[in-house]
């Protein structure tokens, strides 16, 4: 197997606070009989070509023969001014890094207003690419209140939306009171399960207590997202309920990190997502882009390809496969 990498190597000190996303798009296209490997070693894409010498970033093959991703990045903040301000771009700077779908993702209930609107485009219609996920985040829970929750149900009904969240527990931040979190917390499980959605759990330093509430709706499908935790907090979802996921992000490609890459090892691909939680936490070898974005949701995608020993296009297509189940967005 020959890895060949000048073409593609950027170290950090050479990368420009905004990044070049053409040539990014370029870099994670897979070429005919190529694949693309994420190298730990020199923090970039480097070609994989079993049969024939890397032509160079496929720019000498005619765009038809790229086999392009269909990466889902199933977890967003569009609604964050960052990226709100240039929606249209980061939506066209997604589908060049072949990303084809991305879930934006609601933190209290005028953000998931502001989420169902964002999905649509100027002729009112529901986006072909954009679906939301609409909730109270559990650091979002101090301001609000019990009563205004009944909302979420009728908001549901929107064919922009696909599930609920984000909610769940953090004791990490202690930003609202841990009695009120889980309030606000069962109260929106309680509505997951009347209308039949799927949640997405943001649980920080609270695993077990988010599964203890989790289990008194054994029916609700949920997906831990952002997971930096340990193997026994990972053994312990999984195995809490098999239609639980972990999602991962761009802190599994951080060199520290070995830890959670033992974790990334340790999810079987069929219970795993992967996801940007843009505009926070830009993935290695990005991380000087401080406001990250759905387009490189593909770096963490070959994280996983390098950890699990998988072709990225495998992981695509498996971790694509996971989202559109899990979200009921086929
Ligand atoms: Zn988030």
């Amino acid at each position: 197997m020959q890895v060949i990498t000048p073409h593609i190597a950027m170290p950090d000190s050479e990368m420009p606070q905004t990044v070049p996303l053409t040539a990014f798009a370029n870099r994670v296209q897979l070429c005919p009989s190529q694949s693309l490997r994420y190298d730990q070693a020199i923090g970039a894409f480097a070609a994989v070509s079993p049969r024939r010498p890397f032509t160079g970033l496929c720019a000498s093959e005619p765009p038809a023969q790229f086999v392009s991703t269909r990466m889902i990045d199933s977890h967003c903040h569009l609604t964050d001014p960052r990226l709100f301000n240039q929606l249209e771009d980061v939506l066209a700077r997604a589908k060049a890094a072949g990303v084809s779908r991305l879930i934006t993702i609601g933190t209290d209930i005028a953000d998931s207003r502001a989420a169902i609107a964002a999905c649509r485009g100027r002729d009112g219609k529901v986006r072909e690419n954009l679906r939301c996920v609409i909730g109270v985040h559990p650091n979002y829970t101090q301001q609000a209140m019990l009563e205004e929750l009944p909302v979420l149900r009728d908001l549901s009904a929107d064919p922009a939306v696909v599930a609920l969240g984000e909610m769940g527990l953090d004791y990490f931040h202690k930003f609202a009171d841990r009695k009120h979190q889980a309030a606000m917390f069962e109260a929106q499980l309680a509505i997951a399960a009347e209308v039949g959605r799927a949640v997405v759990i943001h649980s920080r330093e609270a695993i077990a207590d988010t599964l203890a509430i989790m289990r008194n709706v054994p029916q609700v499908r949920a997906v831990f997202h952002c997971f930096t935790g340990t193997i026994q907090e990972a053994d312990a979802i999984l195995t809490a309920d098999e239609k639980y996921l972990i999602s991962f992000t761009g802190p599994i490609t951080y060199k520290k990190n070995d830890a959670l890459r033992a974790v990334v090892k340790r999810v079987p691909i069929e219970r795993l997502m992967v996801e940007t939680d843009a505009p926070y936490l830009s993935p290695e070898p990005m991380r000087a882009q401080k406001v990250n974005e759905p387009a490189l949701v593909m770096y963490t995608a070959a994280t996983v390809a390098e950890v699990k020993g998988m072709d990225l296009g495998e992981v695509d297509r498996v971790t694509t496969t996971n989202a559109q189940r899990f979200f009921g967005w086929v």
